[in-house]
C-alpha cells in the first residue's frame, strides 16, 4: 500500500482555516480516515496530544516524509457535526469547482474576533390586547410620552434601547415606568442577537383541510420507506403550503430532531416571522442575509448546543450545525437566490439533498411555480410529487385579462397603460380598493423588438434574444453571434423597432397625471437605499396609506395585502426576451407570482397583463395559472435545444483585465477540452462575452459545455482545473465554474 498524507486543521475558527498541518496516515488506519474525520495527533515540540479535522488526503508529502508525524487515531466518540459539514464541504468543492478552503469558508461560520458588545433591547412583555388597553388608557389621561413609546413597541418588538430614546423620545424614567407596569422588559443581548423575540405567546395551530391532510399523510408515508425520496409540493399561490410544512415540522420536533427552513432572501418578512413564532415559540430562530458573520456564528452556536431547534433563513442557513437534523424545507424552491454567485457556485437545492442523504434528514420543497429541474424529477419519480390544486377555502384565483399592446398601438393608444387597465384602475380608486402596478424588469438586458408586429431579434443558433450594445451591434451571449443594429423590422418593415425604455418613476408620474386624486407609493432601487426602506413602504401600503403601489419585482414576492384587488403587469415582455434560455420560465414564474398578489383577501381579484406577445405560452399559461401546461411546452423547447434539465450544462467563466489575453486563454481551454473529450456528445460553445461584458475594468467571457451527464462535465472540470493550475498563462485571469446556469 502506498503512503497517504492528511492535511489537518486543529482550529476550525475561520481565520485559521488556512493553517493546516500534514500528518502521515499509518497503514492500519487508511480505511478509517476520510475527509472530515476527527483525529488525535501529536502536536508541537512536546508532541502533546490534541484533536483536529482531516480536510484533505493526498499522496504528496509537503515536507520530507521521514520527518512527518503520524496520526494517532480517529476520535472514538460518535461523529461530530463538524465532521459531516467538512465532508459536505469536500463534496461541494468537488462538484462545483473550488478549493477546499473556499468550500470550508462557505460551510463553517466565522468566529467573531471583537468582543461582543452588550446591547439593550425593549421587548413587549404584556399580551397585545393588554398593551393596547394600556395604550388607550395612557392616551385618555394624556400621558403622551408613555403612549408614544407603547405605540412604538406595539409596532416593533424587540426595539433597540437607543431607538426608544432617539426615535420615540422616551426618557429613561418613561421606559422604567412601563417596565414597572409589566408592559415591557429591558433585556441585554444575552439573547444572542436573536433577531426576533417576542414576549408572551401560546402555540397557535390551524386545523388542516382535507387536501393539506392528504399531502401530509403521503409525505409521512414516504418517510417511512426504506429510501425516502425528497418531496416536491406543487401548490398554487395561497394553497396553504406553509401550513403543511409546519405540520411536518411538528412531527420531526416530536422525535427530538431539528429543522432547517430555507426561504428566499427577500421573504423574511414580519409575516413569516409571526407565523413561525406563533406556532413554535422560542425554539425557532431567524436568520436574514444582513446578519454579520459573527451574528451567524452565534446563531450556529445556539443550534449546536440545542437551544433552538428550528432555523428559518436564506441559503446560508442550510449549513446550520444541528446535531440531529431531521428535515430541510425549501420554500419557493424555484428562486434564483438559492444559488450562490460566488465560488463555489453551489445550489442550495442540490446541497440540501446531499446533506439529507448524509445525515438521514428528509427534504421537502414547495413552490407554486416549480423549477423545471425539480418538476422533471417529480415526473420521472426521483422526487415524490404532490399537488395542492386549490387555494385555501376555495378562494378564487384571480381573473386575468391579457392585453395585446400591438392592438393598442393600432388603435392610437401610445400610453404605458392600455385602455382596459386605465378603466380598472379608475374603478378600484372609486371603490377604495388597492392596486399593484408591476414593472417586470427582471432579467431585462436590452433586447430589441418591433412594436408593430412583436418580432424579437434572436440568435439563429441559440434561440435566445440578441442584446443591443452601445457599439451599435446586436450580440448573442451564448455563442458570440453578432449583427449590426437594425433600423427596420426584418419581419414587417415597420420603423418602430428598438429597445424598451420606461422606468418606475415614469409610471408613477403617469398615474398622477391620469388620476390626480390617487395616492401612490413607489418601490425600486432608488426608494429602498436604506436598510429598512423595504419594510417601511410595504407596511405603509398594508396600512392603506396609499391606493397604488408601483414597483419592480420586490413588490410581488410573498406579501399578503388583502385589499389588493387589481394587479397590472406593465411590460410582461421584458423578462420574456431575456438573453438566456430561462427567460420563458422566469416570465412564467414572475407573472404567476404577480397575478397571485390579487384577491388574497375576501374580495376576488383581477389582473391585467400587457404584452406584445399574447400568444406566447409563458404568458398564456400564467394567465390561466396553468403550470402543467407551461411545463409541457417549456420542456419540449429545452429538449429541442438541448438545454437543462434535459442536458447538463456548465459554464467556464473567465475574467481578466486584458480582453485579448482572456479570449486566448479561454480558447486554449476550449481546445484542451476538445482534446481530452473528443466525443461528439459534448457540445461546446463560445468563448463569448458575458451579458455584462466588463465589470470594474475586468473583461468577462464564458464557454458553455453541454452533455447528457453531469458527471462527465465534473470530470472535465477536474482536468481543466489542473490544466489551469500548471499553465502560467492563466495567472493573470480568474476562472470560475458554474454548474447551475
Ligand atoms: P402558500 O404558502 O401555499 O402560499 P399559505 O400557507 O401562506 O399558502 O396560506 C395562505 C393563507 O391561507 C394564509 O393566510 C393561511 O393562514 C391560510 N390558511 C392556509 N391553510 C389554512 C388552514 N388549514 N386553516 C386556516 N388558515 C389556513
Ligand atoms: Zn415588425
Ligand atoms: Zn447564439
Amino acid at each position: 500500500m502506498s503512503r497517504l498524507y492528511a492535511d489537518i486543521i486543529v482550529d476550525i475558527s475561520q481565520e485559521k482555516l488556512d493553517r493546516t498541518f500534514q500528518y502521515e496516515i499509518p497503514e492500519h488506519l487508511q480505511d478509517h480516515i476520510q475527509i472530515g474525520t476527527k483525529v488525535r495527533v501529536p502536536f508541537g515540540n512536546g508532541s502533546r496530544e490534541i484533536t483536529g479535522y482531516v480536510i484533505d488526503i493526498t499522496r504528496q508529502p509537503k515536507v520530507e516524509a521521514a520527518r512527518m508525524k503520524q496520526i494517532l487515531g480517529p476520535e472514538s466518540q460518535g461523529i461530530p457535526i463538524e465532521s459531516r459539514l467538512i465532508s459536505l464541504a469536500a463534496w461541494i468543492a468537488k462538484n462545483y469547482g473550488s478549493t477546499m478552503n473556499q468550500a470550508l469558508k462557505t460551510v463553517l461560520p466565522v468566529k467573531e474576533k471583537k468582543k461582543k458588545q452588550e446591547k439593550k433591547f425593549l421587548v413587549l412583555k404584556a399580551s397585545k390586547e393588554n398593551a393596547q388597553q394600556f395604550l388607550e388608557a395612557c392616551e385618555q389621561r394624556h400621558f403622551k410620552a408613555k403612549a408614544r413609546l407603547m405605540r412604538g413597541i406595539l409596532e416593533q418588538s424587540p426595539m433597540p434601547y437607543e431607538q426608544a430614546v432617539n426615535v420615540w423620545k422616551a426618557a429613561p424614567s418613561v421606559i422604567h415606568g412601563l417596565e414597572e407596569k409589566g408592559m415591557i422588559l429591558v433585556e441585554s443581548e444575552r439573547v444572542w442577537r436573536n433577531p426576533v423575540h417576542t414576549g408572551q405567546r401560546e402555540s397557535i395551530k390551524k386545523e388542516l383541510n382535507a387536501c393539506q391532510q392528504e399531502a401530509v399523510k403521503k409525505i409521512l408515508e414516504e418517510w417511512n420507506k426504506e429510501k425516502p425520496r425528497p418531496t416536491l409540493l406543487y401548490g398554487v399561490t395561497g394553497s396553504g403550503k406553509t401550513e403543511v410544512y409546519m405540520e411536518l415540522i411538528e412531527t420531526v420536533l416530536a422525535k427530538g430532531r431539528q429543522v432547517i427552513v430555507l426561504i428566499p432572501e427577500i421573504a423574511l418578512t414580519y409575516q413569516t416571522v409571526e407565523r413561525f413564532s406563533q406556532r413554535f415559540g422560542q425554539g425557532v430562530s431567524f436568520m436574514h442575509s444582513r446578519l454579520s458573520a459573527g451574528e451567524r456564528f452565534d446563531q450556529f452556536e445556539l443550534a449546536r448546543k440545542g437551544e433552538i431547534s428550528i432555523v428559518v433563513g436564506p441559503r446560508s442557513a442550510l449549513f446550520t450545525p444541528f446535531p440531529n437534523l431531521g428535515l430541510i424545507v425549501i420554500d419557493e424552491e424555484h428562486e434564483s437566490s438559492y444559488k450562490s454567485e460566488k465560488t463555489p457556485c453551489y445550489h442550495a437545492r442540490e446541497v440540501a439533498v446531499r446533506r439529507g442523504q448524509v445525515e438521514n434528514a428528509r427534504i421537502v420543497m414547495g413552490s407554486a411555480t416549480p423549477s423545471l429541474e425539480s418538476y422533471e424529477k417529480g415526473k420521472n419519480g426521483s422526487y415524490q410529487l404532490l399537488t395542492l390544486e386549490r387555494r385555501y377555502e376555495n378562494r378564487a384565483l384571480p381573473k386575468v385579462y391579457t392585453v395585446d399592446l400591438k392592438e393598442e398601438l393600432k388603435a392610437g393608444n401610445r400610453s404605458i397603460f392600455s385602455t382596459l387597465l386605465q378603466e380598472k384602475i379608475k374603478d378600484r380608486l372609486e371603490k377604495r380598493e388597492q392596486v399593484i402596478l408591476f414593472l417586470n424588469r427582471r432579467g431585462y438586458t436590452g433586447f430589441v423588438s418591433c412594436r408593430s408586429c412583436g418580432h424579437v431579434m434572436k440568435c439563429p443558433h441559440c434561440d435566445v434574444s440578441l442584446t443591443s450594445h452601445r457599439n451599435g451591434k446586436l450580440i448573442c451571449h451564448y455563442c458570440g453571434y453578432t449583427i449590426p443594429d437594425v433600423q427596420k423590422c426584418p419581419s414587417c418593415c415597420s420603423p418602430f423597432i428598438g429597445g424598451f425604455k420606461a422606468g418606475t418613476q415614469q409610471i408613477e408620474e403617469m398615474v398622477y397625471r391620469l388620476f390626480p386624486q390617487a395616492r401612490v407609493l413607489r418601490m425600486d432601487a432608488d426608494t429602498t437605499r436604506k436598510k429598512d426602506d423595504h419594510e417601511k413602504i410595504l407596511a405603509a401600503f398594508a396600512r392603506k396609506e396609499a391606493d397604488v403601489l408601483v414597483g419592480t419585482q420586490m413588490i410581488i414576492k410573498g406579501h399578503d395585502f388583502p385589499d389588493v384587488t387589481l394587479v397590472g403587469v406593465l411590460a410582461a415582455d421584458l423578462s420574456l426576451n431575456g438573453e438566456d434560455f430561462r427567460a420563458g420560465e422566469r416570465t412564467f414564474q414572475i407573472l404567476t407570482q404577480a397575478v397571485g398578489r390579487a384577491g388574497r383577501g375576501k374580495k376576488p381579484g383581477e389582473a391585467v397583463i400587457q404584452t406584445y406577445q399574447p400568444e406566447h405560452y409563458s404568458i398564456r399559461a400564467s394567465a390561466e395559472q396553468d403550470y402543467p401546461g407551461f411545463y409541457r411546452e417549456e420542456i419540449a423547447y429545452r429538449m429541442l435545444m438541448g438545454y437543462p434539465p434535459t442536458r447538463a450544462m456548465a459554464a467556464v467563466r473567465g475574467a481578466c483585465a486584458d480582453e485579448n489575453l482572456l479570449y486566448q486563454g479561454l480558447s486554449y481551454c476550449k481546445k484542451y477540452i476538445e482534446k481530452i473529450y473528443p466525443g461528439e456528445d459534448l457540445i461546446l460553445i463560445g468563448p463569448a462575452p458575458e451579458s455584462v461584458a466588463k465589470v470594474q475594468d475586468m473583461y468577462k467571457m464564458v464557454i458553455y459545455m453541454r452533455h447528457q451527464n453531469r458527471r462527465t462535465l465534473v470530470q472535465i472540470k477536474d482536468c481543466l482545473e489542473r490544466y489551469i493550475a500548471v499553465n502560467k498563462g492563466f495567472d493573470k485571469m480568474f476562472i470560475q465554474f458554474d454548474f447551475n446556469i
